[in-house]
């Protein structure tokens, strides 16, 4: 299992996530959440995830094999505002 961390105050909507990963979309502030339906082609095995939202962060938990998307994301966005970690002892 992986944890995806938006720090929704570092984020400033610049979106380089979203090419990324397709589970990352603009929320209604213009500030990157996570939604994990709106992958158009989710691949086989892939997890819904548990999202928590609060007013700083969103957080994903998902088991699947889209870590790479996910630190693709975090690579890419220019404030650091994303975070990919495996969660201890689950995989
Ligand atoms: S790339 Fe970073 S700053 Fe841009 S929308 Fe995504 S999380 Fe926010």
């Amino acid at each position: 299992m992986y944890r995806v961390t938006i720090d929704r105050d570092a984020c400033d909507g610049v979106f380089a996530c979203l090419t990324r990963d397709p589970r990352f979309v603009e929320d209604s502030d213009g500030i990157a959440t996570l939604d994990p339906d709106a992958d158009p082609a989710p691949p086989d095995g892939s997890d819904d995830g548990a999202i928590e939202r609060t007013a700083e962060t969103v957080i994903g938990a998902f088991d699947d094999e889209r870590v790479q998307d996910a630190e693709a994301a975090a690579d890419a966005c220019p404030f650091d505002a994303i975070t990919v970690e495996d969660v201890e002892g689950s995989r």
